[in-house]
C-alpha cells in the first residue's frame, strides 16, 4: 500500500522490552487493589515505604464513584494531573519536588490513571525518583541509569499506546525540545486495561486519540525501517481500528474494547519501528501552535493524500461515518516567522522522515512545499 519505499532498512533495535504483565477486560479495575496490596506487603517485609503515589487525570477529580474504586490509603500521595497542556520538563520537576516534600523517596508503587498525559507523567516521576537531576537531563535515548520505581498504568482513553511504550513525551519550554525519556526503565511493570473506563471520553477526543494508533501503524508499514514483529502488531492494530472507526458506533462496548487492544498493540508496534510524515508535521503544530498531539495528527491528515493515499481516504471516510469535527485552517494565515518555525520543527525529525521519504527527504520537503502542506490543513 501507499508509496513504494526504498530497500528495507534495519531499525537498529536489537532488544525489545515489553510491559511485564497486564489484566484485561471489562471490570478489570477490580484487580488493581490486589496488585497494589502485594506491593505494600513486599515493601513492608523489607522495611521500605508502603505508601503509594496515585497520579490521576483531572477528569476524575469530580468522579467520586470511580475514585472510590482506587485502593487508596489515607497516607498515600495523590497528584492530580492538569491536562490543559501536554507535559513539560519543568512541570514534571515540580511534581517530583511535591512528592519529595511529603517525605516519599521510593514509594511501594506509582499508579498512573488517565490518558497519555497522565501515563507519561507517572512514567517520568518514576524515573526521576531514583535518578538524580531533572527531567530535561533524561530527554533522549538510554540516559536513565538506575531502574525506576515500580509503576502500574491504568489507561482511561485509548490510542496513543503510551501504556506500552518505552518513552514519556515531554517538552522543554526553555529549549523547545519535545522528546521523551526513551529507556527500558520507562516501561510500565503492570497494566490494568479496563475498557469500561473509556465510556466517558467525549466523542471527538475519543476519535482523535484513537486515530493515533491507526496513524502510527500506517506510517510504520509504509516506511523503510522495518521489523517483522512490529509489522504484525501494526497490521492487527489497523484491522482493529478499521473495525472501530468504519463501524456503526466507535464507542459501543465492543468498539471500546477493540480500541483498547489496538492502542496496546500500536504502542508495541511503535517500539520496534518508526513513524513517517504525519508525526513530524503534527509535532510542528504542537511545538509552534501548542496544538495537542492527537488532534494535530488529525489536522495533518488534511494534507497527507500524496503520501498516504489509501489511508487518507479511509481516514476521512471514518471522520464522516463517526460525525466528528476535525479543526481546519489552523495554519492558513500565519507570519513568515511562524512558517519558518513550523518548517524547522518539522524537518528536524530526520529518522521518521528518512523512514518515509529516504535520506534526501529535504529535496521533497523544501521550505515552499512544507508551507504549502501546512496551508492545506
Ligand atoms: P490526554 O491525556 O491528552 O487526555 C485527553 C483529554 O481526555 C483530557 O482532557 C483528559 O482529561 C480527558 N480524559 C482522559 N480520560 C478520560 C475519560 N475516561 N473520560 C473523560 N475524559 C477523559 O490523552 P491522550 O490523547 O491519550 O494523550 C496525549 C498525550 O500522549 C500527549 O502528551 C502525547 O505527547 C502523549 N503520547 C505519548 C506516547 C508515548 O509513547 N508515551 C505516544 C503518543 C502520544
Ligand atoms: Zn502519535
Amino acid at each position: 500500500m501507499n508509496k513504494p519505499v526504498a530497500a528495507t532498512l534495519d531499525t537498529g533495535i536489537k532488544l525489545v522490552r515489553n510491559v511485564g504483565s497486564f489484566n484485561f477486560g471489562r471490570g478489570a479495575i477490580a484487580d488493581l487493589a490486589g496488585h497494589v496490596e502485594s506491593r505494600r506487603v513486599s515493601a513492608k517485609s523489607t522495611g521500605a515505604d508502603e505508601r503509594v503515589i496515585f497520579v490521576i487525570d483531572q477528569f476524575f477529580k469530580g468522579r467520586s464513584d470511580i475514585l472510590a474504586r482506587l485502593p487508596r490509603r489515607h497516607d498515600d500521595v495523590v497528584l492530580i494531573v492538569d491536562t490543559t497542556n501536554e507535559p513539560t520538563t519543568a512541570g514534571i520537576d515540580s511534581l517530583v519536588a511535591e512528592v519529595r516534600a511529603v517525605g516519599v523517596s521510593v514509594p511501594a508503587t506509582i499508579v498512573g490513571f488517565g490518558g497519555g498525559i497522565t501515563l507519561d507523567t507517572a512514567k517520568a516521576i518514576a524515573n526521576l525518583l531514583t535518578n538524580p537531576g531533572s527531567a530535561a537531563d533524561y530527554q533522549g535515548w538510554d540516559l536513565v541509569k538506575n531502574p525506576a520505581v515500580h509503576k502500574i498504568g491504568v489507561p482511561t482513553i485509548s490510542g496513543t499506546g503510551a501504556e506500552a511504550t518505552r518513552t514519556c513525551v515531554m517538552t522543554n519550554k526553555a529549549t523547545g525540545l519535545k522528546l521523551g525519556m526513551n529507556s527500558d526503565f520507562t516501561v510500565f511493570n503492570h497494566l490494568v486495561l479496563d475498557p469500561d473506563l473509556t465510556a466517558t471520553v467525549p466523542r471527538d477526543q475519543y476519535f482523535f486519540t484513537g486515530m493515533d494508533a491507526y496513524i502510527h501503524c500506517i506510517e510504520a508499514l509504509a516506511g523503510s525501517y522495518r521489523n517483522a514483529v512490529g509489522d504484525a502488531y501494526s497490521h492487527e492494530t489497523i484491522n482493529l481500528c478499521q473495525k472501530v472507526f468504519l463501524g456503526d458506533d466507535m464507542m459501543s462496548d465492543q468498539s471500546r474494547e477493540d480500541l483498547m487492544v489496538a492502542s496496546y498493540l500500536g504502542g508495541s508496534a511503535i517500539a520496534t519501528s518508526y513513524v513517517g510524515v504525519v508525526h513530524p508535521f503534527s509535532a510542528g503544530l504542537s511545538v509552534v501552535l501548542g496544538i495537542h498531539h492527537c488532534v494535530a495528527n488529525c489536522i495533518t491528515m488534511r494534507a497527507m493524500e500524496e503520501f498516504y493515499p489509501e489511508a487518507f481516504t479511509e481516514f476521512w471516510t471514518a471522520v464522516d461515518r463517526q460525525g466528528v469535527v476535525v479543526p481546519e485552517g489552523v495554519a492558513r494565515s500565519l507570519t513568515d516567522e511562524q512558517y519558518k518555525s513550523l518548517y524547522d520543527s518539522t524537518v528536524v525529525h530526520s529518522k521518521p522522515l528518512t523512514n518515509a521519504l529516504g535520506e534526501d527527504y529535504k529535496n521533497t520537503l523544501t521550505f515552499d512545499k512544507v508551507v504549502e502542506l501546512f496551508k492545506m490543513m
